[in-house]
Protein backbone atom coordinates (compact mmCIF):
# COMPACT_ATOMS: atom_id res chain seq x y z
CA UNK A 1 0.00 0.00 0.00
CA UNK A 2 1.05 3.06 -0.42
CA UNK A 3 -0.60 7.01 -0.53
CA UNK A 4 -1.26 8.86 -3.75
CA UNK A 5 -1.92 11.83 -3.79
CA UNK A 6 -3.78 12.49 -7.45
CA UNK A 7 -5.55 15.33 -8.46
CA UNK A 8 -8.16 16.21 -11.24
CA UNK A 9 -9.65 18.88 -11.47
CA UNK A 10 -13.28 19.15 -13.57
CA UNK A 11 -15.20 22.27 -11.79
CA UNK A 12 -16.48 21.09 -8.77
CA UNK A 13 -15.53 17.27 -9.22
CA UNK A 14 -11.99 15.83 -7.74
CA UNK A 15 -11.17 12.44 -7.72
CA UNK A 16 -8.55 11.80 -5.40
CA UNK A 17 -6.76 8.29 -4.90
CA UNK A 18 -5.71 7.81 -1.01
CA UNK A 19 -4.18 4.26 -1.30
CA UNK A 20 -3.28 1.21 -3.92
CA UNK A 21 -3.29 -2.11 -3.19
CA UNK A 22 -2.04 -4.23 -5.92
CA UNK A 23 -4.29 -2.84 -8.65
CA UNK A 24 -7.09 -2.08 -6.28
CA UNK A 25 -7.70 0.66 -4.98
CA UNK A 26 -9.37 3.31 -2.61
CA UNK A 27 -10.21 6.99 -3.27
CA UNK A 28 -12.64 9.81 -2.77
CA UNK A 29 -14.71 11.24 -5.30
CA UNK A 30 -15.99 14.55 -4.85
CA UNK A 31 -19.49 15.16 -6.42
CA UNK A 32 -21.76 18.68 -5.85
CA UNK A 33 -23.78 16.73 -3.98
CA UNK A 34 -21.47 14.79 -1.61
CA UNK A 35 -18.46 12.44 -1.39
CA UNK A 36 -18.30 9.24 -2.67
CA UNK A 37 -15.96 6.80 -1.19
CA UNK A 38 -15.03 4.03 -3.72
CA UNK A 39 -14.91 1.92 -4.68
CA UNK A 40 -18.53 1.85 -4.02
CA UNK A 41 -22.12 0.70 -4.97
CA UNK A 42 -25.20 2.39 -6.71
CA UNK A 43 -28.37 0.72 -6.59
CA UNK A 44 -30.50 1.61 -9.51
CA UNK A 45 -33.26 3.48 -9.65
CA UNK A 46 -34.55 2.84 -13.40
CA UNK A 47 -37.46 4.78 -13.01
CA UNK A 48 -36.09 7.82 -10.80
CA UNK A 49 -36.84 5.48 -7.75
CA UNK A 50 -35.30 2.40 -6.35
CA UNK A 51 -37.96 0.02 -6.51
CA UNK A 52 -39.53 -0.87 -2.90
CA UNK A 53 -37.11 1.37 -0.86
CA UNK A 54 -37.63 5.44 0.13
CA UNK A 55 -34.69 7.61 0.06
CA UNK A 56 -34.79 8.01 3.64
CA UNK A 57 -34.18 3.75 4.02
CA UNK A 58 -31.21 4.25 0.96
CA UNK A 59 -29.78 6.65 3.11
CA UNK A 60 -29.77 4.77 6.27
CA UNK A 61 -28.31 1.44 4.50
CA UNK A 62 -25.31 3.52 4.22
CA UNK A 63 -26.28 4.36 0.02
CA UNK A 64 -24.20 7.46 -1.46
CA UNK A 65 -24.58 7.35 -5.06
CA UNK A 66 -27.97 6.44 -7.18
CA UNK A 67 -28.56 5.27 -10.62
CA UNK A 68 -31.15 6.59 -12.83
CA UNK A 69 -31.81 5.24 -16.64
CA UNK A 70 -32.22 7.88 -19.06
CA UNK A 71 -34.63 6.27 -21.52
CA UNK A 72 -37.52 5.49 -19.04
CA UNK A 73 -37.47 8.67 -17.63
CA UNK A 74 -36.96 10.32 -21.05
CA UNK A 75 -40.17 8.04 -22.09
CA UNK A 76 -42.15 8.75 -19.11
CA UNK A 77 -42.43 11.56 -17.65
CA UNK A 78 -40.12 13.61 -20.22
CA UNK A 79 -36.66 15.27 -19.31
CA UNK A 80 -38.33 18.60 -19.64
CA UNK A 81 -41.00 17.92 -16.50
CA UNK A 82 -38.86 16.83 -14.31
CA UNK A 83 -36.41 19.96 -14.75
CA UNK A 84 -40.19 21.94 -14.07
CA UNK A 85 -39.58 19.78 -10.88
CA UNK A 86 -36.48 21.62 -9.90
CA UNK A 87 -34.41 18.29 -11.25
CA UNK A 88 -33.66 15.02 -10.61
CA UNK A 89 -32.48 15.40 -6.84
CA UNK A 90 -35.65 17.34 -6.32
CA UNK A 91 -38.33 15.18 -8.10
CA UNK A 92 -37.10 11.83 -6.46
CA UNK A 93 -36.30 13.14 -3.40
CA UNK A 94 -32.77 11.93 -3.21
CA UNK A 95 -29.71 15.07 -1.87
CA UNK A 96 -27.09 12.55 -2.78
CA UNK A 97 -25.19 11.89 -5.65
CA UNK A 98 -27.00 10.66 -8.75
CA UNK A 99 -25.60 9.06 -11.84
CA UNK A 100 -27.63 8.77 -15.51
CA UNK A 101 -26.48 6.44 -17.93
CA UNK A 102 -26.73 7.64 -21.53
CA UNK A 103 -29.93 5.70 -22.52
CA UNK A 104 -27.65 3.78 -24.97
CA UNK A 105 -27.90 0.35 -23.46
CA UNK A 106 -31.69 0.65 -23.09
CA UNK A 107 -31.85 1.81 -26.55
CA UNK A 108 -29.68 -0.96 -28.06
CA UNK A 109 -31.28 -3.51 -25.97
CA UNK A 110 -34.93 -3.17 -28.20
CA UNK A 111 -33.70 -5.36 -31.13
CA UNK A 112 -35.85 -5.06 -33.40
CA UNK A 113 -38.00 -2.02 -32.48
CA UNK A 114 -34.63 0.23 -33.31
CA UNK A 115 -32.47 1.13 -36.11
CA UNK A 116 -28.57 2.61 -35.67
CA UNK A 117 -27.06 4.67 -38.10
CA UNK A 118 -24.07 6.96 -37.78
CA UNK A 119 -25.73 9.73 -36.12
CA UNK A 120 -27.90 7.97 -33.57
CA UNK A 121 -30.83 5.63 -32.72
CA UNK A 122 -34.09 5.75 -33.91
CA UNK A 123 -36.47 3.54 -31.73
CA UNK A 124 -40.08 2.76 -30.75
CA UNK A 125 -41.20 3.66 -27.16
CA UNK A 126 -41.28 -0.02 -25.47
CA UNK A 127 -44.69 1.91 -23.43
CA UNK A 128 -46.72 2.91 -26.35
CA UNK A 129 -44.99 2.31 -29.87
CA UNK A 130 -44.49 5.78 -30.25
CA UNK A 131 -40.86 6.98 -32.62
CA UNK A 132 -38.08 8.32 -30.82
CA UNK A 133 -34.71 9.60 -32.00
CA UNK A 134 -31.38 10.01 -29.57
CA UNK A 135 -28.52 11.64 -31.17
CA UNK A 136 -25.23 12.29 -28.74
CA UNK A 137 -26.54 15.38 -28.91
CA UNK A 138 -29.95 15.03 -27.61
CA UNK A 139 -28.60 12.27 -24.81
CA UNK A 140 -26.36 15.33 -23.26
CA UNK A 141 -29.23 17.35 -23.57
CA UNK A 142 -31.34 15.24 -21.92
CA UNK A 143 -29.22 14.55 -18.99
CA UNK A 144 -28.65 17.90 -18.66
CA UNK A 145 -32.56 18.68 -18.00
CA UNK A 146 -32.33 16.02 -15.90
CA UNK A 147 -29.62 17.27 -13.80
CA UNK A 148 -27.44 13.97 -12.29
CA UNK A 149 -23.85 14.68 -10.86
CA UNK A 150 -22.49 12.01 -13.41
CA UNK A 151 -23.60 11.78 -16.77
CA UNK A 152 -22.44 9.49 -19.78
CA UNK A 153 -21.58 9.34 -23.22
CA UNK A 154 -24.00 7.92 -25.77
CA UNK A 155 -22.54 4.91 -26.75
CA UNK A 156 -23.95 1.54 -28.41
CA UNK A 157 -23.52 -1.81 -26.82
CA UNK A 158 -22.64 -4.19 -29.22
CA UNK A 159 -23.20 -8.26 -29.33
CA UNK A 160 -19.98 -9.30 -27.47
CA UNK A 161 -19.00 -11.71 -29.94
CA UNK A 162 -19.42 -10.30 -33.70
CA UNK A 163 -15.97 -8.67 -34.35
CA UNK A 164 -16.72 -6.71 -37.63
CA UNK A 165 -20.15 -5.03 -35.98
CA UNK A 166 -18.31 -4.38 -32.53
CA UNK A 167 -15.70 -2.78 -35.28
CA UNK A 168 -18.03 -0.39 -36.59
CA UNK A 169 -20.28 -0.07 -33.58
CA UNK A 170 -16.94 1.41 -32.21
CA UNK A 171 -16.49 4.01 -34.80
CA UNK A 172 -19.99 5.42 -34.09
CA UNK A 173 -19.26 5.10 -30.17
CA UNK A 174 -15.80 6.73 -30.81
CA UNK A 175 -17.33 9.59 -33.06
CA UNK A 176 -20.31 9.86 -30.65
CA UNK A 177 -18.15 10.68 -27.68
CA UNK A 178 -16.56 13.83 -29.56
CA UNK A 179 -20.27 14.82 -30.43
CA UNK A 180 -21.07 14.85 -26.40
CA UNK A 181 -18.15 16.21 -25.31
CA UNK A 182 -19.17 19.42 -27.19
CA UNK A 183 -22.50 19.23 -26.46
CA UNK A 184 -22.22 18.86 -22.68
CA UNK A 185 -22.45 22.39 -21.31
CA UNK A 186 -23.49 22.06 -17.10
CA UNK A 187 -19.94 21.99 -15.16
CA UNK A 188 -22.16 20.96 -11.70
CA UNK A 189 -22.04 17.39 -13.97
CA UNK A 190 -19.05 15.09 -14.53
CA UNK A 191 -19.72 13.51 -18.05
CA UNK A 192 -17.56 10.32 -18.58
CA UNK A 193 -16.52 8.89 -21.62
CA UNK A 194 -17.20 4.74 -22.22
CA UNK A 195 -15.19 2.09 -23.22
CA UNK A 196 -16.72 -0.64 -25.48
CA UNK A 197 -14.94 -3.27 -27.40
CA UNK A 198 -16.90 -6.78 -26.99
CA UNK A 199 -14.56 -9.44 -25.73
CA UNK A 200 -11.37 -7.86 -28.22
CA UNK A 201 -8.61 -7.07 -26.59
CA UNK A 202 -7.32 -5.07 -29.24
CA UNK A 203 -10.47 -3.63 -29.95
CA UNK A 204 -10.96 -2.58 -25.94
CA UNK A 205 -7.18 -1.37 -25.78
CA UNK A 206 -7.61 0.99 -29.12
CA UNK A 207 -10.73 2.32 -27.40
CA UNK A 208 -9.50 3.06 -23.87
CA UNK A 209 -6.48 4.87 -25.87
CA UNK A 210 -8.55 6.71 -27.71
CA UNK A 211 -11.47 7.85 -25.06
CA UNK A 212 -8.61 8.48 -22.65
CA UNK A 213 -7.00 11.15 -24.85
CA UNK A 214 -9.99 12.88 -24.97
CA UNK A 215 -9.48 13.79 -21.20
CA UNK A 216 -12.89 13.23 -19.37
CA UNK A 217 -13.07 13.07 -15.77
CA UNK A 218 -14.01 9.64 -15.67
CA UNK A 219 -14.65 6.59 -17.41
CA UNK A 220 -17.09 3.74 -18.00
CA UNK A 221 -16.70 0.15 -19.44
CA UNK A 222 -19.38 -0.87 -20.86
CA UNK A 223 -20.39 -4.07 -22.63
CA UNK A 224 -19.54 -6.71 -20.12
CA UNK A 225 -22.02 -8.86 -17.80
CA UNK A 226 -23.69 -9.18 -21.11
CA UNK A 227 -22.92 -12.80 -21.93
CA UNK A 228 -19.23 -13.21 -21.66
CA UNK A 229 -17.44 -15.87 -19.31
CA UNK A 230 -15.77 -14.85 -16.31
CA UNK A 231 -12.31 -14.86 -17.50
CA UNK A 232 -13.48 -12.82 -21.15
CA UNK A 233 -14.40 -10.24 -18.63
CA UNK A 234 -11.02 -10.66 -16.09
CA UNK A 235 -9.19 -9.60 -19.36
CA UNK A 236 -10.92 -6.89 -20.61
CA UNK A 237 -9.96 -4.99 -16.91
CA UNK A 238 -7.01 -6.03 -17.41
CA UNK A 239 -6.60 -4.60 -20.65
CA UNK A 240 -8.46 -1.63 -20.19
CA UNK A 241 -7.68 -0.28 -16.36
CA UNK A 242 -4.23 -0.74 -17.33
CA UNK A 243 -4.52 2.01 -19.95
CA UNK A 244 -7.19 4.66 -18.31
CA UNK A 245 -5.66 7.22 -16.35
CA UNK A 246 -5.26 6.43 -12.83
CA UNK A 247 -6.42 9.91 -11.62
CA UNK A 248 -9.56 9.23 -12.99
CA UNK A 249 -12.54 6.98 -11.67
CA UNK A 250 -13.74 3.68 -13.42
CA UNK A 251 -17.05 2.89 -13.98
CA UNK A 252 -18.03 -0.54 -14.13
CA UNK A 253 -21.38 -0.43 -15.69
CA UNK A 254 -24.22 -3.16 -14.71
CA UNK A 255 -21.65 -5.28 -13.02
CA UNK A 256 -22.99 -6.67 -8.96
CA UNK A 257 -23.00 -9.96 -7.95
CA UNK A 258 -20.71 -9.99 -4.77
CA UNK A 259 -18.34 -12.29 -6.48
CA UNK A 260 -17.67 -9.89 -9.28
CA UNK A 261 -17.03 -6.71 -7.77
CA UNK A 262 -14.30 -8.41 -5.19
CA UNK A 263 -12.84 -9.68 -8.94
CA UNK A 264 -13.12 -6.37 -10.53
CA UNK A 265 -12.50 -4.31 -7.59
CA UNK A 266 -9.48 -6.14 -7.72
CA UNK A 267 -8.45 -5.18 -11.25
CA UNK A 268 -8.59 -1.59 -10.40
CA UNK A 269 -12.62 -0.38 -10.86
CA UNK A 270 -14.05 1.85 -8.11
CA UNK A 271 -17.40 2.13 -8.88
CA UNK A 272 -20.50 -0.02 -10.16
CA UNK A 273 -24.19 -0.65 -10.46
CA UNK A 274 -26.44 -2.92 -10.79
CA UNK A 275 -30.28 -3.83 -10.68
CA UNK A 276 -29.35 -7.54 -9.24
CA UNK A 277 -29.88 -6.73 -5.07
CA UNK A 278 -33.36 -4.88 -5.58
CA UNK A 279 -34.05 -8.11 -8.39
CA UNK A 280 -33.33 -10.98 -6.28
CA UNK A 281 -35.19 -9.32 -3.58
CA UNK A 282 -38.93 -9.46 -5.77
CA UNK A 283 -37.94 -13.11 -6.38
CA UNK A 284 -37.82 -13.76 -2.93
CA UNK A 285 -33.82 -13.89 -3.17
CA UNK A 286 -31.25 -12.75 -0.17
CA UNK A 287 -27.66 -11.89 -0.73
CA UNK A 288 -25.02 -12.74 1.79
CA UNK A 289 -21.66 -12.81 2.07
CA UNK A 290 -21.37 -16.16 1.34
CA UNK A 291 -23.94 -17.15 -0.98
CA UNK A 292 -27.69 -16.78 -1.44
CA UNK A 293 -30.69 -17.96 0.55
CA UNK A 294 -33.78 -18.72 -1.21
CA UNK A 295 -36.71 -17.94 1.97
CA UNK A 296 -39.60 -19.47 0.23
CA UNK A 297 -37.42 -22.47 0.84
CA UNK A 298 -39.41 -25.05 3.50
CA UNK A 299 -36.48 -25.08 5.80
CA UNK A 300 -36.16 -21.09 6.57
CA UNK A 301 -40.43 -22.26 8.08
CA UNK A 302 -39.44 -22.35 11.62
CA UNK A 303 -35.79 -20.35 11.66
CA UNK A 304 -35.73 -17.59 14.58
CA UNK A 305 -32.22 -16.77 12.72
CA UNK A 306 -31.81 -13.59 10.82
CA UNK A 307 -30.99 -13.67 6.57
CA UNK A 308 -27.78 -13.14 7.87
CA UNK A 309 -26.45 -13.37 11.59
CA UNK A 310 -23.44 -11.02 10.71
CA UNK A 311 -25.66 -8.37 9.18
CA UNK A 312 -26.19 -5.15 10.66
CA UNK A 313 -28.99 -3.82 8.40
CA UNK A 314 -32.42 -2.58 9.64
CA UNK A 315 -33.87 -6.11 8.44
CA UNK A 316 -31.07 -8.50 10.06
CA UNK A 317 -31.55 -6.19 13.01
CA UNK A 318 -35.61 -6.47 13.66
CA UNK A 319 -36.93 -9.55 11.50
CA UNK A 320 -36.58 -13.55 11.00
CA UNK A 321 -36.50 -15.77 8.33
CA UNK A 322 -39.54 -17.06 9.64
CA UNK A 323 -41.21 -13.98 9.69
CA UNK A 324 -40.05 -12.73 6.11
CA UNK A 325 -41.10 -16.04 4.81
CA UNK A 326 -44.32 -15.43 6.17
CA UNK A 327 -44.30 -11.77 4.40
CA UNK A 328 -43.73 -13.37 1.15
CA UNK A 329 -46.46 -16.16 1.33
CA UNK A 330 -48.95 -13.80 2.04
CA UNK A 331 -47.96 -11.61 -0.45
CA UNK A 332 -47.36 -8.48 1.66
CA UNK A 333 -45.28 -5.95 -0.26
CA UNK A 334 -43.05 -5.01 2.68
CA UNK A 335 -41.54 -8.66 2.05
CA UNK A 336 -39.65 -7.31 -1.00
CA UNK A 337 -38.86 -3.54 1.02
CA UNK A 338 -36.93 -5.51 3.64
CA UNK A 339 -35.22 -8.16 1.12
CA UNK A 340 -34.09 -4.97 -0.61
CA UNK A 341 -32.82 -3.22 2.10
CA UNK A 342 -30.84 -6.14 2.85
CA UNK A 343 -29.22 -6.65 -0.48
CA UNK A 344 -28.33 -3.47 -1.11
CA UNK A 345 -26.62 -3.04 2.53
CA UNK A 346 -24.60 -6.37 1.56
CA UNK A 347 -23.18 -5.32 -1.27
CA UNK A 348 -22.49 -1.69 0.14
CA UNK A 349 -20.85 -3.39 3.00
CA UNK A 350 -18.97 -5.58 0.53
CA UNK A 351 -17.29 -2.49 -1.18
CA UNK A 352 -16.98 -0.71 2.41
CA UNK A 353 -15.10 -3.70 3.42
CA UNK A 354 -12.84 -3.86 -0.04
CA UNK A 355 -12.35 -0.52 0.84
CA UNK A 356 -11.00 -0.82 4.28
CA UNK A 357 -8.77 -4.36 3.13
CA UNK A 358 -6.93 -1.76 0.29
CA UNK A 359 -6.22 1.06 2.81
CA UNK A 360 -4.87 -1.55 5.19
CA UNK A 361 -3.20 -3.56 2.42
CA UNK A 362 -4.69 -6.82 2.97
CA UNK A 363 -7.12 -6.70 -0.13
CA UNK A 364 -5.71 -9.85 -1.94
CA UNK A 365 -6.03 -11.74 1.62
CA UNK A 366 -9.63 -10.61 1.97
CA UNK A 367 -10.15 -11.56 -1.79
CA UNK A 368 -9.36 -15.02 -1.37
CA UNK A 369 -10.92 -15.52 2.24
CA UNK A 370 -14.35 -13.47 -0.21
CA UNK A 371 -13.48 -16.15 -2.59
CA UNK A 372 -13.53 -19.38 -0.49
CA UNK A 373 -16.40 -19.07 1.49
CA UNK A 374 -18.53 -18.01 -0.88
CA UNK A 375 -20.85 -20.08 -3.26
ZN1 LIG B 1 -29.16 -7.72 6.63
Amino acid sequence: MFLLESHLSAGPFHFKLAAHDGRARAGIFHTPHGDLLTPVFAPVGTQGTVKGVTPAQLSELGASLVLANTYHLYLRPGEKRVSDMGGLHRFMGWQGPILTDSGGFQVFSLADMRKVDEEGATFKSHIDGSLHRITPTKAIQIQEDLGADIIMTFDECAPPYDRSYTESALRRTQAWAESCLSAHTRTDQALFGIVQGGVFPDLRERAAKWISALGFPGYAIGGLSVGETKHEMNSMLEVVNSILPEDCPRYLMGVGSPEDLVNAIGLGVDIFDCVLPTRLARHQEAMTLTGRLKLMNAIFANDPRPIDESCTCYTCQTFTRTYLRHLIIAREMLAGTLLSIHNLFTLIRLTGMARQAVIEGRFSDFALRFKESYT
